[in-house]
């Protein structure tokens, strides 16, 4: 549509804490880019763990056993995987590589040891960007966790916990930190993040090339009328 961004498919990769807002935050960017040209495909993850109510397979997860995700591994099917709060996480390779070979821009909601994993994929290197969604504090964090009321006492635990290791682990390999405090301004930043991305000439050299050589015969074409 907008021939302002290149064409080059692109990986955005969104990670930080359970119950940062990163479904919230990438739902709205993808409405709300949709209409200026910019369509992100939301890659769906496999997961062991159980479906949540309201939760369909193939829309939220593809949800399978243990034996069957370690069957992946071991064909090496996942552009990464993780334990995450117990439960196995991957992200299916042919998925995103195909449709970021036919030019579409993908986003992926992971953990940071998955996202850890893709930065050392030198071959996405100018085509990814990595970006981390941040609560303003441990308190809210727990509100959200709580208000959100898909978690046990005990797991919203262990996510209050994993959250502190993840500032730590996360923040030398990130491109972008948006703290999601309000939700219209870090929706901003998100969306911020993505157009400066598609805007990027590094990746978008061989699009420009195209419009020069167009531009150089449409001026050629000018002068040789008036000549
Ligand atoms: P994640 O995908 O990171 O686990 P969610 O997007 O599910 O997080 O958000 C967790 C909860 O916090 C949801 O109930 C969501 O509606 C709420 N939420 C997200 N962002 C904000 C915000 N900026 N202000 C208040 N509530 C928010
Ligand atoms: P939930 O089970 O609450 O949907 O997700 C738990 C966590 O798993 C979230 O932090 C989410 O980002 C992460 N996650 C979801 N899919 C993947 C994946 O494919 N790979 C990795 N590494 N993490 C994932």
């Amino acid at each position: 549509m907008s021939s302002n961004f290149h064409p080059d498919g692109t990986l955005f990769i969104v990670s930080g804490p359970s119950g940062a807002g990163k479904t919230t935050l990438i739902n709205e960017a993808r409405r709300q880019l949709e209409p200026i040209g910019i369509t992100l495909y939301f890659s769906v993850s496999h997961t062991t763990r159980n479906p949540r109510s309201g939760e369909a397979e193939g829309k939220s997860y593809y949800f399978m056993s243990e034996e069957r995700f370690r069957d992946m591994i071991a064909r090496g099917e996942f552009l990464e995987w993780a334990f995450v709060h117990e439960q196995l996480y991957g992200t299916s390779k042919k998925e995103v590589v195909d449709r970021l070979n036919r030019g579409e821009d993908v986003i992926l909601d992971i953990d940071y040891q998955g996202a850890k994993q893709i930065a050392a994929h030198r071959d996405l290197n100018e085509r990814k960007l990595n970006v981390f969604i941040f609560p303003p504090s441990l308190d809210i964090l727990e509100q959200r966790l709580r208000d959100r009321g898909l978690n046990t006492d005990q797991e919203i635990d262990t996510r209050l916990r994993k959250a502190i290791d993840e500032i730590d682990a996360g923040k030398e390999f990130y491109d972008y930190i948006i703290i999601n405090d309000d939700l219209k301004v870090a929706t901003e930043c998100l969306k911020a993040a993505i157009i400066a991305k598609k805007l990027q000439t590094k990746t978008a050299l061989a699009a420009i090339d195209k419009m020069a050589e167009r531009f150089k015969e449409e001026r050629d074409g000018r002068f040789a009328r008036r000549r």
